[in-house]
């Protein structure tokens, strides 16, 4: 079948990593998660080929070459991320729709190459303030990569109005039963 694209961006540190997990784990028979590839390190508890496809750098380039990426992104200076086709068809092949967890630009480039297909959302902190918070609790950067991932995220934030939807996070219980809804319904349709 050709399935649908459920597409969660936001700046890092917003939360789509945790509503896209919690919606895995409530819809497993109707979503599947997009693995990415990226030419990052693997970091904590990630496992190749199921939080994504860690590659090297000579590698991720061949793929462009080959045109094997429907959109990519050098979304922090030398790390490249990028959906690659085959994945995407390998999750429709199981009769799922995909879901995304994925930059902004990432997010609109797949929005304007698949249309009503896809719906794009936007995962919205309270502010730049708590998204910094939660970006230092999450603890999984270095100092230097902090505060890379700030400077992107400041301009980032200014991206909301261009996504179908703006998914606030504020109390994680709320967002994640207002996300269930917006996939629900958008699939149903
Ligand atoms: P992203 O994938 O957008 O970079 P994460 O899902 O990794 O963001 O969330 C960043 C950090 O913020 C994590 O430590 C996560 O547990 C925490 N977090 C997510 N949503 C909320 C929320 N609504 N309230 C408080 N902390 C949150
Ligand atoms: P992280 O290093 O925190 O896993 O991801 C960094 C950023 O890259 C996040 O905003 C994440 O959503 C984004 N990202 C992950 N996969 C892809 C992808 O395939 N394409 C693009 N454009 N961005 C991605």
């Amino acid at each position: 079948m050709q399935g649908k694209l459920v597409i969660f961006s936001a700046p890092s540190g917003a939360g789509k990593t945790t509503i896209v997990h919690h919606l895995l784990n409530k819809f497993p028979d109707k979503i599947q998660f997009s693995i990415s590839a990226t030419t990052r390190q693997l970091r904590g508890a990630e496992v190749h080929g199921k939080d994504y496809y860690f590659i090297s750098k000579e590698e991720f380039l061949h793929r462009i070459a080959q045109k094997e990426f429907v959109e990519f992104e050098e979304v922090y200076s030398g790390t490249f991320y990028g959906t690659l086709r085959s994945e995407i068809e390998r999750i429709w092949q199981t009769g799922k729709h995909v879901i995304f967890d994925i930059d902004v630009e990432g997010g609109l480039h797949l929005k304007r190459k698949y249309g009503d297909d896809a719906l794009a959302i936007f995962v919205q902190p309270p502010s730049l303030d708590v998204l910094i918070e939660r970006l230092r609790g999450r603890g999984t950067d270095s100092e230097l990569k902090l505060q890379e991932r700030i400077a992107k995220a400041s301009k980032e934030l200014g991206y909301a109005d261009k996504f179908d939807v703006i998914l606030k996070n504020y109390e994680l219980d709320e967002a994640c039963a207002n996300a269930e809804k917006l996939v629900l319904d958008f699939i149903s349709q």
